[in-house]
């Protein structure tokens, strides 16, 4: 595949610096980097996810299947569990359903690469067959009664013990040194907290994860996964097989991209949407732009693959989900600087065709576009910090997505320590309690909006903690409606959960009324009270603003859609924000925009993707928008709609510049630039 560089002529850093390539070939004068073909070129990508009985597929067929689809990346089976190539390492198993002298992994790379298709091997470390734990039995997962976790005859490995640490490595040298593959991707890298079935798997009890978690935490090991500690102790044991991993790759075959679902010393960071018949509502719509947008802003260096998963779960691998939840979470993936990337089990021969079908339309649509899907960047002005609470997260993305106020997300405050970054945002935004980096930042100007009921650190003391109160069922007297415009059909808003009482402001915004009588009617608030409990404090801090709800209000609004929750977060950001809204539409709240920058083109895209198809659990094509008016904060001349195929006139002076995108179907970019 070394003959791909030369279409690669520049070399992109997203954090922004356009590096001037490289290629000797191309003029260039810097060859230190081998080409990145998962962040240069354009991607799309197919996963063929084979059971073992499938190694005797048709592999012209299945490549003649990928190109037509058009998919450019194929993500295929290579080893771990099951080899698909005549494997020369012990404890290594070639599947039982390999024909004598068949190479398939070989035989699809070789047809694979004939017609410029890259090839992902994958494995999957996690398990092995009876006859390795009965030669190795220490390199295994053991639960709390001793035993292996065994599943459908497999034997879980542990990701501390040696089949992990000190085997994998020749398993994967034999697969770099034979095969010239672009990339391998790991299942399951790590240990699962449950297995296939749901079963809680618990922590590790083999002798490894024993030794090791006694010496760092100098106690045993905890009874739950869900232990702080054991969490912070396996995510660190996926990081330091991961390095020995990416080293490996890296070293054996330059330009190969190491793949899995993890951030640290990866080069793509995988993440799937899938669905499962027992995961609670509300479902999550988002779950496309949402593992994107998380990792892309977390770590801009590295690509994100999010695997559309086709099946409904596990139990029905060959049933898929409703055709438009396929083009939804595929155009969600384009919208958020993303390739197109589907998974089947088995070959593209299905027996439910509705995921390929669906598919396949925005694959067609990258592969006419493909220019418009490369290098990709948010240009966002607000950052939406990631943290363990789900709910109040989401709540948050929801909203801004709703209110069509371009955002990016982080998963941590690394971004702090580069000021172009950090100065980059008008607003930064956590929903779920904020640490003393963040009072630092906004000491030295930075505006930030944080909310929970976990008490601010002594860098963000803007009121007096009177005491953390646990879940009540009140409500909140709306007192300024002046500076919450949104609220001016409400008095009151509604509590459902813990809060920070914090001492009475001299001007209150919201106040509590605690829970009163609420039954029968004829009692309903005879014992109310009112307090001056505040439920938001506004205040300037040094150099920079802040805004406080010491409540969970994105985890309430997530929940239940509030209008009142929806308008007091709106009015809030709107406070904050000191430049006003980088964009103003009229569009529908179910009409995701996102503004991502090109530099190397020099342009910026608006993604528009129509999710008015969905509602409760279903998902049908989008109503047709007409007539989307946006304002950008930004100076252009020109703006084409890609997907209508039109030019847009572009009005205003000053700062900002207006388009109309005059029809939206699914999904739209307009292209703007001078
Ligand atoms: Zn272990």
């Amino acid at each position: 595949m070394e003959g791909r560089a030369d279409m690669t002529p520049l070399h992109f850093r997203p954090s922004g610096i356009a590096v001037v390539a490289v290629l000797a070939a191309a003029g260039g004068t810097r060859a230190a980097e081998p080409p990145r073909w998962w962040l240069d070129e354009p991607v799309r990508l197919i996963q063929t996810n084979l059971p073992e009985t499938f190694s005797t597929l048709d592999s012209d067929r299945l490549l003649q299947e990928v190109a037509d689809f058009p998919a450019n990346t194929l993500l295929f089976n290579m080893g771990g569990i099951v080899a698909q190539y005549p494997t020369r390492v012990g404890f290594h198993y070639p599947s039982p359903y390999l024909p004598p002298g068949r190479d398939l992994f070989g035989e699809v790379l070789a047809k694979a690469h004939a017609r410029g298709i890259r090839v992902v091997g994958r494995f999957d470390l996690s398990k092995t067959p009876k006859p390795v734990f009965d030669a190795r039995p220490g390199w295994f997962f053991r639960g709390a009664n001793g035993e292996p976790a065994i599943y459908n005859g497999l034997y879980s490995a542990c990701i501390n013990g040696g089949y992990y640490r000190e085997h994998a490595p020749k398993i994967l040298a034999e697969a770099l040194t034979r095969y010239p593959v672009d990339g391998l991707f790991f299942n399951m890298f790590g240990n699962p907290s449950a297995d296939y079935s749901g079963r809680p798997m618990g922590p590790c009890q083999c002798g490894a994860c024993k030794a090791r978690f006694g010496a760092r935490f100098g106690r045993p090991l905890p009874a739950t996964v869900q232990d702080v500690d054991y969490r912070a102790f396996m995510a660190d044991s996926a990081r330091e097989v991961a390095a020995t991993i990416a080293e490996l790759i890296h070293r054996l075959r330059p330009g190969a991209a190491f793949l899995t679902y993890i951030d640290a010393h990866t080069d793509v960071i995988m993440h799937e949407s899938n669905t499962s018949v027992t995961r609670p509502l509300p479902l999550w719509p988002y779950s496309a732009s949402d593992n994107v947008e998380r990792s892309r802003g977390s770590e801009p260096g590295k690509a994100v693959f999010n695997l559309c998963m086709s099946f409904v779960d596990f139990p029905w691998r060959f049933v898929t989900v409703p055709p438009p939840e396929i083009r939804l979470r595929l155009w969600q993936n384009l919208a958020h600087g993303g390739p197109p990337a589907l998974v089947v089990v088995g070959t593209m021969d299905q027996e439910d065709r509705q995921s390929l079908i669906a598919g396949r339309s925005v694959f067609r649509w990258h592969a006419a576009h493909e220019d418009l899907h490369v290098g990709l960047q948010s240009a966002a002005r607000v950052l939406l910090l990631a943290g363990e609470d789900t709910a109040a997260y989401r709540g948050w993305f929801r909203l801004l997505t709703e209110e069509h106020i371009p955002f990016t997300v982080s998963t941590h405050l690394k971004w702090l320590e580069d000021p172009t970054r950090a100065q980059a945002y008008d607003l930064v935004i956590a929903p779920s309690g904020a640490g003393p980096e963040l009072g630092r930042y906004v000491r030295a100007g930075g505006r930030l909006l944080f909310a929970g009921a976990s008490p601010p650190p002594a860098e963000l003391a803007i009121g007096r903690v009177v005491g953390v109160r646990p879940p009540a069922q009140g409500s909140w007297r709306v007192h300024d409606h002046g500076l919450l415009p949104s609220l001016r059909d409400t008095n009151l808003l509604f509590l459902d959960g813990p809060y920070v009482e914090l001492a009475p402001l001299k001007q209150p915004l919201l106040t509590l009324i605690p829970p009163a009588m609420f039954g029968p009617p004829e009692k309903v608030w005879v014992d109310k009270v009112e307090t001056t409990v505040p439920g938001l404090l506004l205040a300037g801090l040094e150099a920079g603003q802040v805004a406080y709800v010491p409540w969970d209000v994105g985890g309430l609004y997530h929940r239940h859609s509030s209008h009142g929750h929806a308008g007091l977060m709106r009015d809030v950001v709107d406070r904050l924000l000191p430049r006003g809204r980088q964009l103003k539409t009229d569009a529908h709240r179910l009409v995701e925009i996102t503004v991502m920058r090109q530099p190397d083109r020099h342009r910026t895209l608006v993604h528009f993707v129509n999710l008015s198809g969905h509602s409760d659990t279903a998902y049908f094509d989008p109503v047709p928008m007409r007539d989307i008016t946006v304002e950008l904060a930004a100076t252009f001349t020109r703006a084409r709609a890609t997907v209508l195929d039109e030019d847009l006139a572009v009005t205003g002076e000053g700062r900002h510049r207006t388009f109309t995108l005059p029809r939206l179907g699914a999904y739209e970019v307009v292209v703007i630039g001078d």
